[in-house]
């Protein structure tokens, strides 16, 4: 048996109600990673499955590495909910959903085990064989919808995850420390544009200071997580320069 196949012979099946038909034509080009938030992941699989929730994902990923599917990846999910990324918007129709298993910020954050976060990376590899995901569109949950979540939060081990070949993790970016910390208007109309040229949901001009703010903090809890402040330090600029060139660039 391949590796492939021995993985898709751990999924266990777990119906989930909350689901139905994705819009028709529209390609399957983003991954949603979230945390489950919940005490345990017998809660979580509970809610995830109970129709009066309304919410679901295609997959959820246990800390012992066992995977449920809930929903299957040709049906829409619901687990984005109002959410921006690239230009688009209600992602659920164009994405599949992983639900990890975390008590998340509420409940005692945790780090992911290893056993989790292979299983995750195995998961995600086979669907990205199977639909044309961009890197860039592997994105967390507080990436498209910063103003609301935090999931699956800076615990998580994005590095590792393109170091398999999921997503986006930019290497060799000098460490430029905390300081120097951005505010006139210049500096940080090219923070806005290069937020907006990964993907997020921020005007490249003008805009209330708190929503950037709220999208830096999304932005370092995915790719600077050592100090997840809001505020655009030398450090977090370099890294999201680096970002921004690789998803400008495909
Ligand atoms: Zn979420």
């Amino acid at each position: 048996m391949t590796r492939a196949a021995a993985a898709a012979a751990r999924v266990r099946e777990r119906p989930s109600a909350n689901q139905d038909e994705r819009p028709a034509g529209m390609p399957v080009d983003m991954l949603v990673l979230h945390y489950t938030g919940m005490r345990s992941a017998r809660a979580a699989l509970d809610r995830l499955c109970d129709p009066a929730s309304r919410v679901s994902s295609h997959y959820v990923v246990e800390e012992d590495g066992q995977v449920w599917r809930l929903v299957d990846e040709r049906r829409r999910a619901f687990h984005a909910g109002v959410s921006y990324w690239r230009g688009h918007q209600a992602l659920n129709g164009r994405s599949i959903g992983i639900e990890i298993v975390n008590p998340g910020h509420e409940h005692g954050y945790r780090d992911f085990p290893a056993l989790q976060m292979a299983a995750v990376c195995d998961l995600c590899l086979e669907i990205l064989a199977r639909h044309p995901i961009p890197a860039r569109n592997v994105v967390a949950h507080s990436d498209i919808a910063p103003d609301r979540k935090d999931d699956p939060g800076e615990k998580f081990d994005w590095p590792g995850l393109a170091a398999n070949g999921v997503g986006v993790w930019p290497l060799g970016v000098a460490d430029r420390g905390f300081g120097g910390i951005v505010r006139d208007g210049g500096g940080l109309r090219s923070v806005r544009a290069d937020l907006a040229a990964v993907g997020y949901g921020v005007a490249a001009e003008g805009g209330a200071d708190m929503a950037l703010h709220t999208v830096l903090r999304a932005f370092q809890r995915h790719w600077r997580p050592e100090a997840v402040t809001g505020e655009a330090d030398a450090g977090t600029v370099a890294r999201l320069e680096a970002v921004a060139r690789i998803c400008a660039g495909g």
